[in-house]
């Protein structure tokens, strides 16, 4: 069905061929261009099906988890075809389930970074001789933007005590990661996420990261309703669920949304290893996670 490879790591413009593939096979899946990022990629988006109620998945918020990305296009290709076929999905009736919920879903939300830890600092643009200085030649821990901001450290969820935790680490400046930006919301790609989810005002979201097979869920004290959501997510994954450290406990997009919007999200750190994980591990990745997919997709 599918004419692009995910059984390994994406390029940039293979992922956008994906979502093409998806939007012509399938007649319920719509592509939205949701922004574009610093080297002037478009930052793509799926919505599949058109009921009101509408969750969210984003993937590939870090350059170098970008495993996440094949990932999360191979759960939508099983699930779209499911729906396409009127079969069963991990047991969810998926063309039934997409009468009442639409899903969202950002695939690469950080194309630059991703490409930038594919291709080396030449993928960044004008940016060049900015990643060649701050990576010292190795791309492998990119997880930024192109100019050195830390995507998830760049939401308006106190922000201000992130940017204190990251200068006690020794971070005041554009890094290769856990740098916060400027201001909340300074680039294009954080932009993206903030007015995506104030157009499609999602029900939850859930964005896949790597690694460390635990889940983290709301944000300050978590809700009756997303400790119950979290702990099915545990149960179908085998996570364990955890609390982040000061680190990634602000600033990010599932932090600013559970903030901003006062529902619930969730960060799956998928997987078990160093980042970026091989892209040998995406069979046995997504074996494990595709029901917990599915469910979180439904719940
Ligand atoms: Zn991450």
């Amino acid at each position: 069905m599918c004419r692009v490879d995910l059984k390994k790591i994406l390029s940039y413009e293979e992922t956008a061929a994906a979502i093409k593939t998806l939007s012509r096979e399938f007649p319920f899946v719509n592509e939205m261009t949701i922004g574009r990022s610093l080297c002037d990629r478009r930052i793509l988006a799926l919505r599949i099906g058109n009921a009101r109620e509408n969750m969210l998945f984003c993937a590939s918020v870090h350059g170098n988890e970008s495993i996440t990305t094949p990932l999360i296009l191979r759960f939508c290709f099983d699930f779209c075809f499911a729906a396409a076929e009127n079969k069963t999905f991990c047991g969810i009736p998926v063309r039934d389930a997409l009468k009442s919920r639409s899903l969202t879903v950002v695939p690469m939300a950080n194309p630059d970074g991703c490409e930038i830890v594919r291709r080396g600092a030449v993928a960044a643009g004008e940016y060049e001789s900015l990643v060649e200085k701050l990576c010292c030649g190795n791309t492998e821990l990119w997880k930024a933007n192109a100019c050195g901001v830390d995507i998830n450290h760049n939401f308006d969820a106190d922000w201000c005590s992130l940017r204190k935790t990251e200068e006690r680490r020794g971070i005041f400046g554009p890094s290769p990661g856990m740098f916060g930006g400027a201001y909340p919301g300074s680039e294009p790609e954080t932009v993206a996420m903030i007015s995506l989810c104030d157009i499609v005002r999602p029900c939850h979201v859930v964005a896949l990261h790597t690694q460390g097979e635990v889940i983290y869920y709301g944000y300050g004290t978590p809700s009756e309703k997303e400790t119950r959501m979290a702990e099915i997510l545990a149960m179908t994954s085998g996570y364990a669920l955890d609390t982040p450290n000061e680190l990634s406990g602000s600033g990010g997009f599932k932090d600013w949304f559970c903030k901003k919007h006062k529902k619930p999200g969730f960060t799956l750190e998928c997987g078990l290893g160093k980042n970026p994980l091989p892209e040998s591990m995406l069979p046995e990745l997504y074996l494990k996670l595709r029901e917990t997919l599915a469910v979180a997709a439904v719940l």
